[in-house]
């Protein structure tokens, strides 16, 4: 569709009425100016309340389920009486009541079963998005706009990991064409719930927490959209975290693969899956502050106006766990223990954020989020039994008091001492570097060093390549 903004609002931006209205105000405007469709994520919270309240049935909880139940339902209650008047309250409220009913229907069923089914657990914590989006289409419609809601359940296809879906993006083009096509060329106002989805067999799915950003860039890519505008609530992507580095500056542009890999190295503004979809259309996307509408905002593009610049940005992440595996026998193949290890990570679901290896002893490590360790050490130590069990590999080795720092931009290629320089900056900090990952591309340099010395790090590197304001 010619000149289609896709905007989304994070659940910050979403999570008072005051809040919906201003995003809603966002709405009106753009959709004035152009043709437009929303994406929006839970009411702030709201995903772990859903999730909590499965835990407490899976255990057997009733009264914390319950206790829970009554908590969704004042706060989107509440909400909905702020939000609403009149005729609107009256027409909306029953929905909101219809939707959380589906969601108890769900819960009670786990506090029976004692488990959670995958896909139970899908369906279930979409609810979120389901009542956002309910909230300020009424909203919106109540001040005149033919807004709409849409479960993106009926509209974005995917396989059937639930949990952490990918799109099918075929599928997905042909039923966004034919349900947002229609509506957008009438003039209306489509307000699709992020973060879910579902399989081809119509099984819901959701795309991982924060996964809303990535539904989003997954309409803008599958309706051909000339930009994506995500909301959150900060003024951009920033040089470092402002918590860690006082001088950090809001970055003007920034390149998509820039901006994946700040995602994927723990900068919490965009889901790391976000970009893939857009690049090969060139989309442009931009990070704005609904909380600050005067900020320009950070512009995400193939290539910037400055060019490549050399390091520009520095994030860190202390959620990680450095895993190590040590052959204690020459008569292993350390590159088949190699191959062995990805293939129980990549059943584990588990992400690789930095692998290293020496080849004098075989042994090597690489570093995952801790969510995911148990995981990953229980596949580890069964597919590993026998050689651990035959001391041919030494026990498994876990370092949970590690952080990873990585220091992104496409600028680094072919600039000699810029690493010694770095590592020199953290040196002088007297932070012991413990493991380092460089890719071929040179656009990361991940460095593995003491979770103490983390901060240390982040604020001398920043410093050392002059990222700041
Ligand atoms: N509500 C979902 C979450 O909290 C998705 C999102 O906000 O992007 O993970
Ligand atoms: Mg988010």
């Amino acid at each position: 569709m010619k000149n289609l903004l896709v905007m989304k609002f994070g659940g910050t931006s979403m999570g008072t009425a005051d809040r919906i209205r201003s995003a809603a105000e966002i709405c009106a405007s753009a959709h004035q100016e152009r043709p437009t469709t929303v994406v929006v994520s839970a009411m702030s919270k709201v995903t772990d309340m859903l999730l909590d309240t499965l835990r407490h049935a899976e255990g057997g909880d009733e009264h914390g389920v319950d206790e829970m139940l009554r908590k969704l339902d004042a706060k989107h209650r509440e909400c909905c009486q702020d939000l609403l008047d009149g005729e609107a309250r009256a027409a909306t409220q029953p929905i909101l009541d219809e939707i959380l009913n589906e969601f108890s229907r769900i819960a009670r069923g786990v506090l029976m079963l004692g488990e959670r089914p995958p896909r139970s657990v899908d369906e279930a914590i979409a609810v979120g998005e389901r009542l956002s989006s309910t909230l300020i289409a009424a909203y919106l419609r109540g001040r005149g706009i033919d807004a709409f809601a849409l479960n993106a359940r009926e509209l974005v296809v995917t396989d059937a990991v639930f949990g952490n879906a990918s799109p099918l993006l075929e599928q997905t083009r042909e039923k966004a064409l034919n349900l947002l096509s229609p509506a957008l060329e009438a003039g209306r106002l489509p307000i699709v719930t992020g973060f879910n989805g579902a399989t081809l067999d119509g099984r819901p799915t959701t795309l991982g927490r924060g996964g809303s950003d990535f539904s989003a860039s997954i309409l803008a890519s599958v309706l051909d959209a000339s930009e994506l505008w995500i909301w959150s609530d900060v003024d951009g992507i920033m040089s470092a975290d402002p918590r860690l580095v006082p001088n950090a500056k809001v970055l003007e542009e920034i390149t998509y693969r820039e901006a994946a890999e700040l995602a994927y190295n723990g900068a919490k503004v965009l889901h790391p899956r976000t970009l893939a979809p857009l690049m090969e259309k060139e989309i442009p996307v931009w990070s704005k502050n609904s909380f600050n509408l005067e900020a320009p905002g950070t512009r995400i593009v193939p290539v910037t106006k400055d060019g490549p610049l050399g390091p520009r940005a520095v994030t860190s992440m202390t959620n990680v766990a450095l895993v190590s595996l040590d052959p204690a026998s020459a008569v292993l193949s350390g590159t088949r223990i190699m191959a062995r290890s990805l293939e129980a990570l990549a059943a584990a679901n588990a992400e690789v954020l930095a692998l290293t290896s020496s080849s004098y002893r075989q042994n090597f490590c690489f570093l995952i989020r801790t969510a995911e360790l148990p995981a990953v050490i229980e596949n580890l130590e069964a597919d590993f039994s026998i050689e651990l069990a035959h001391g041919y590999l030494h026990p498994i080795d876990v370092d949970l008091d590690v952080g990873l720092i990585a220091i992104v931009g496409e600028g680094m290629k072919g600039h000699p001492g810029l690493a010694g320089r770095i590592f020199t900056a953290i040196s002088a900090q007297m932070v012991n570097i413990i493991a380092i990952a460089q890719g071929s591309s040179e656009l990361t340099i991940g460095i593995v060093v003491r979770k103490e010395g983390v901060e240390k790090a982040v604020r001398a590197v920043h410093a050392e390549c002059g990222l700041g304001a």
